[in-house]
């Protein structure tokens, strides 16, 4: 194992750590958090924070939160039973593609295990979901020389028919590039060689190249996998196609067989292949998000959510995508109970399904909870992998950002609390839509796209620790905004 788990030092003083907080948060009670805030400045770490008086109440400092905000983070840091529960789900159910059995089993495990876990609330809102089926696929280099190479359908990708189809490729760098060269595409195989730079600016090819390559009158289009680095690692997600213009198969291939026929191109050298791919698609299947809750004390119907997608691609075990954003906030939302600390407000942990292929989840929780959408005071979302956490990028108001970044102070002892203008999340789009603020957890990218949407997202790739931080960072951001006197403006 690459990342063993951390023992256990801290299990005792975890213990004193109830005790303690039981004893603060009474003592809060009592005080309404003003006399005790100034005592608790020295714990922040930092200057002493002063903010507009009101909001954070009577206190006028969010250094009132420390206390909680440590035992938090000291929680999910004395063990690694966030990593073990991704583990668990990961190595249990596997990949949890739309419409698969495995994701309904998943599903079903965790409802039983949140309402083990002693969360409110607890329930599946039922989602249809779309159901590709990725059959048997298959490419052989015919010349220059003969070969099976590696790849990947790419979502909602069309199959070639049982005999396949055998063509020659066009290798192009760049959509402007095939507008050149559109001439020379018709009847060929068109190949986008286009290297990584950043996942928004090079997914275009992955979405749009079938369409693109159709329209020039490619037969089928093959993208270089998205992704900075490559061990012979193909990398599949969703494409699209446009009803006027001809459906055509699309699949990835590896970085190295690209920049393979990238070179055999400018050689002169003729790139001949045979492509076969048996995918298809089903009716759509019954799915559901998955929801669990923290009902708040003062304010009970005003929420705050936190989660991932449950769904993940089809290959791999979806460790990193993105199991490990609904393990963080699920296990967030477990220490808060487990440490006895409720807010004033609802925390709700939300795993959303379907967002791979289809966003199904994220819109029908928009549409299931619409009447209440008002009283979402803020959602969050972590889709990027539970590496390293570094803080949140928020969209909202300026008012808003104000109060989150002082937050974020509250993280500065674990180095994940600086806040970044703009951010969110795939599922929590809809509701951002709707004026609710959104937040997306940051973390260390280095690593993520080299095993995003593969065979080799597995969760080895994680490190317990970097999981437990994770935990902390969306733990201690939902108690506090939950737990502010005042609602987070909007
Ligand atoms: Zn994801």
């Amino acid at each position: 194992m690459r990342y063993p788990p951390r023992s256990s030092p801290h299990s005792l003083s975890a213990i004193a750590v109830v005790a303690v907080l039981a004893a603060a948060v009474a003592l809060a009670a009592a005080t309404a958090f003003a006399p005790a805030a100034a005592a608790r400045q020295a714990d922040v770490g930092g200057p002493a924070i002063q903010t507009d008086p009101g909001a954070f109440g009577a206190t006028a400092s969010i250094s009132a939160w420390a206390d909680e905000a440590d035992a938090l983070i000291e929680a999910a840091l004395a063990d690694s039973a966030a990593w073990e529960r991704l583990a668990y789900l990961t190595d249990t159910f596997g990949p949890r593609f739309s419409g698969s059995k495995n994701l309904e089993r998943a599903i079903d495990w965790i409802l039983e295990e949140m309402k083990a876990d002693g969360l409110e609330n607890v329930r599946a809102e039922p989602v249809m979901v779309p159901r590709w089926v990725r059959g048997r696929e298959e490419l052989m280099l015919l010349e220059p020389h003969e070969r099976r190479l590696d790849i990947l359908g790419l979502g909602g990708s069309i199959g070639t028919g049982p005999g396949g189809l055998v063509g020659d490729v066009l290798v192009v760098g760049s959509f402007d590039e095939l507008a050149e060269r559109a001439d020379e595409a018709r009847g060929k195989i068109v190949l986008w060689n286009v290297p990584f730079t950043s996942y928004g600016s090079t997914v275009v090819y992955r979405s749009q190249g079938a369409i693109r390559a159709a329209e020039a009158g490619a037969v089928a289009s093959l993208v270089r996998s998205v992704t900075p680095s490559s061990m012979y690692t193909p990398h599949t997600g969703n494409s699209a196609y446009d009803e006027n213009v001809p459906r055509i198969p699309h699949a990835a291939i590896t970085m190295e067989d690209a920049m393979m026929m990238q070179r055999m191109q400018d050689r002169g050298q003729t790139i001949r292949i045979r492509l076969q791919m048996e995918d298809y698609w089903l009716p759509d299947a019954e799915s559901a998000n998955v929801v669990g809750e923290l009902v708040g004390t003062e304010f009970p119907d005003e929420v705050v959510v936190l989660g991932g997608h449950i769904d993940s691609w089809d290959v791999g075990t979806g460790a990193m995508d993105d199991a490990g954003g609904c393990v963080a906030a699920w296990e967030a939302l477990r220490l808060m109970k487990d440490l006895g600390l409720r807010p004033r407000r609802t925390v709700r942990v939300v795993m959303w399904t379907n967002e791979e292929n289809g966003m199904r989840g994220g819109n029908a929780y928009r549409d299931a909870h619409r009447d209440e959408l008002h009283n979402h005071i803020l959602a969050m979302e972590s889709d990027a992998g539970v590496f390293k956490p570094q803080g949140f990028g928020f969209t909202g108001s300026d008012a808003a950002f104000d109060i989150i970044s002082q937050i974020g102070k509250l993280l500065d002892p674990i180095e994940s609390g600086t806040i970044r203008r703009g951010g969110g999340g795939a599922d929590i789009g809809p509701i951002m839509d709707e004026g609710v603020p959104g937040m997306g957890l940051n973390v260390d990218g280095t690593r993520y796209f080299w095993y995003h949407h593969t065979k080799a997202d597995y969760v080895d790739k994680l490190d317990p620790h970097h999981v437990g931080l994770s935990v902390a960072t969306m733990a201690v951001m939902a108690f506090v905004v939950a737990d502010l006197p005042q609602r987070l403006p909007r």
